[in-house]
């Protein structure tokens, strides 16, 4: 191995004893100190030129009072945390030139967010290459999440949607235009989510579901699953219930009007959405009654949306499919964040610390 900082990990010295690595983004950036220099010498000796031993003898004979043991391990610190390549990195034979070429900008992306360490850069790539995700709901959601994952270069989707396309979803469902009127919608996302990625396999069915065994079958023939539907009500604690039993990972999203909602979780790694639903209960009946506003007729409740607010949720669907898919970056599982679109500055995560006492799902996984 010939250690070398990643391009967009180089380090900066601040000339006070301290020098920080990672760049600028918060999540990825650690600032070190440095007294007398060693640690900087040490990063500009990790350029890739050198083997370990090398950077090793280079260092010692600058700094005499460092014991090669010491240098070794900070250099494997290093490379724990993410900061470090292989420069003689093995080439890439798991994925074609095409595909090397298509998902060069994800490549360098990942390689700057990610902080595992790998023995290929293309790692994540080929982890997505092999990755199985159902998508339930093809609506201004799950057409942004679907397209992100066919573009990413999942290996396999799998749309699930029963209805057709309608004039009121052009506003925000980006994989479907005037011409496809009247089509179903599952028929059409396959058709347009091939066009823009020929090299992935993607397939669909028109199914509603409308029993939790439905998603049960889903759930079993994937790594991740994807709620971007919210009808039946109770759809998500069914997804919830059919991931728990067969271990699949599964995400939510949905917005409220200008906020984009978005959940994650892993079956036993947490509380799990119907924990949060419980503890949502528990709090709102410590609460006051409320007394609801119906002085104005609602007519048909139909979500507030537009391409701007599906978009986002979608894509925030897709980051978490992601993540879960090949740990980069490594987002906290088993919660919900919300971001608010009016402020920008408001945003929140839900985490619960344990499992609802009374989660019949928690109960029957452990
Ligand atoms: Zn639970």
């Amino acid at each position: 191995m010939r250690p070398r900082i990643k391009a967009e990990h180089c380090p900066a010295r601040f000339g006070d004893g301290w020098l920080r690595i990672g760049g600028k983004v918060f999540g990825i950036a650690a600032d070190l100190r440095d007294p007398d220099g060693a640690v900087w010498a040490l990063l500009e000796l990790l350029d890739g030129t050198r083997t370990v031993d090398q950077v090793i003898a280079d260092l010692v004979h600058r700094f005499p009072g460092r014991a090669a043991g010491e240098i070794r391990a900070d250099i494997e610190q290093l490379s724990e945390l993410g900061y470090v390549e292989d420069a003689d990195e093995p080439a890439c034979t798991a994925l074609s030139s095409r595909q090397r070429e298509r998902y060069e900008r994800g490549r360098l992306l990942n390689r700057w967010v990610d902080r595992t360490p790998r023995g290929s850069s293309w790692d994540f790539q080929i982890r997505l290459s092999r990755a199985r995700v159902v998508v339930v709901g093809l609506g201004g959601v799950g057409c942004t999440a679907a397209l992100a994952l066919a573009q990413s270069g999942v290996g396999r989707l799998h749309c699930v949607d029963h209805d057709v396309v309608e004039l009121s979803n052009l506003n925000r469902q980006v994989l479907y235009g005037e011409r496809d009127l009247g089509q179903p919608k599952a028929e059409v996302a396959v058709a347009k989510l091939r066009a823009v990625n020929s090299d992935i396999e993607v397939t669909g069915e028109p199914t509603r579901i409308e029993h939790p065994a439905a998603l049960r079958s889903l759930a079993a023939a994937c790594d991740v699953l994807v709620m971007s539907a919210d009808q039946p009500a109770e759809l998500w604690s069914w997804a919830n219930r059919a991931c728990a039993r067969t271990r699949t990972a599964w995400v939510h999203g949905a917005y409220r009007g200008p906020q984009a909602d978005m959940g994650l979780y892993r079956p036993g790694a947490g509380p799990c959405y119907e924990c949060a639903r419980a503890a949502d209960q528990d709090r709102a009946a410590l609460r006051p009654p409320v007394a609801e506003w119906r002085a104005v007729p609602m007519g048909p409740r139909v979500h507030a949306a537009n391409a701007v607010t599906a978009g986002m949720v979608g894509n925030l669907v897709a980051h978490a499919v992601l993540s879960l898919l090949t740990g980069s970056p490594r987002l906290r599982v088993n919660c919900q964040y919300g971001f608010n679109l009016v402020t920008l500055d408001h945003n929140f995560v839900t985490v619960l610390d344990r499992s609802h006492p009374e989660c019949r799902t928690c109960a029957v996984a452990s």
